[in-house]
């Protein structure tokens, strides 16, 4: 989709842009085309689209994938995909494609089944209210800024997550996401996605090849979940308590914040058990001595 189609949409439409939803369009063909090729994409594909807009990534999807469920706030935007892609939503939204209602009087015409589900909702909200299995799935989406974190945490947290997050946002949460140990960006947002996903690889898109230009750098980053994982669902819990609490005070040692919910003889035990030192800073620990330390944690006395 051409910048010129872009503004020539919008016009017709007179459709004013949110910023506040993050409303910044990818027109860039050959970036469009990078972070569909990140995703490997293959007929048997599901995947899931967050902020499809006014559709350029969605109609590569469209493409190369089986199926696409595509969640958008704005109604504006949802009438938009509807008439842009009715051949392959049959014009609807928020119903699942059902090819087996094919009705008898279509006679010879040959449908051609429908590839696009469209739901116009908050995706954060709705991941939140139904929780559903996206083992199958891919999540391949240019992300609205300000909730892309916390849509990524809540999909990537359990074992129900997509098999692939290819995700376009800031550029400061994507070197978080894509962090090792030590590293700046090294924190909770990377321990969180990174317990189930480990980082592929990413690449920077720069602010002119969105309309309108965002006020920041973006990168596109690809994450593939760990099989098998590294932690029973069961210990999640607390280990998402034990990173939180680890990184509360940044430049503290870790050994003392997390007094605060353990007991000082097993917090020892565990350390000198993992040689970890007393003093060490969460930053210098990695995803590895993190679960292994939840593991020692919640060992019976
Ligand atoms: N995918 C399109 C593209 O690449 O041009 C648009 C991406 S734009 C960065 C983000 C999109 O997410 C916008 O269309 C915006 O309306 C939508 N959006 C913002 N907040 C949302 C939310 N909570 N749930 C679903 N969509 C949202």
């Amino acid at each position: 989709m051409k910048l010129s189609e872009m503004r020539e949409l919008l016009a017709r439409r007179d459709i004013q842009l949110t910023k506040s939803l993050g409303q910044n369009f990818l027109h860039d063909a050959h970036q469009l085309e990078r972070i569909a090729a990140a995703a490997e994409l293959t007929a048997a594909d599901k995947v899931l689209e967050i902020g499809p807009g006014l559709g350029p990534l969605t109609e590569l999807l469209l493409q190369q994938a089986g199926h696409v469920f595509a969640i958008e706030m704005d109604g504006r935007l949802v009438e938009v995909l509807q008439e842009r892609f009715a051949h392959h939503s049959e014009g609807r939204v928020t119903r699942v494609p059902n090819q087996t209602e094919t009705p008898l009087n279509q006679g010879l015409v040959e449908l051609v089944p429908p590839k696009l589900e469209l739901l116009h909702a908050d995706a954060l909200r709705y991941l939140q209210r139904e929780p559903r299995d996206w083992r199958d799935w891919k999540l391949v989406a240019n992300l609205p800024y300000s909730v892309a974190s916390p849509i990524l945490v809540e999909l990537a947290a359990g074992r129900r997550a997509p098999k692939m997050l290819v995700a376009t946002l800031q550029l400061e949460v994507a070197m978080r996401l894509m962090a090792q140990t030590d590293a700046d960006d090294y924190g909770v947002l990377t321990l969180l996605v990174q317990l189930d996903f480990s980082p592929r690889g990413w690449f920077k898109i720069p602010p002119g090849c969105f309309f309108p230009s965002p006020d920041v750098d973006s990168a596109c980053v690809c994450l593939v979940r760990r099989e098998p994982p590294l932690l029973a669902d069961e210990k999640r819990a607390a280990y998402v308590q034990i990173v939180k609490r680890s990184f509360s005070q940044r430049r503290k040692m870790m050994l003392k914040l997390l007094k605060q919910d353990w007991p000082k003889e097993k917090l020892d035990a565990a350390f000198a058990a993992l040689n970890i030192s007393p003093q060490e800073r969460a930053e210098k620990l990695s995803l590895e001595q993190f679960v292994a330390l939840t593991e020692k944690l919640l060992l019976p006395d």
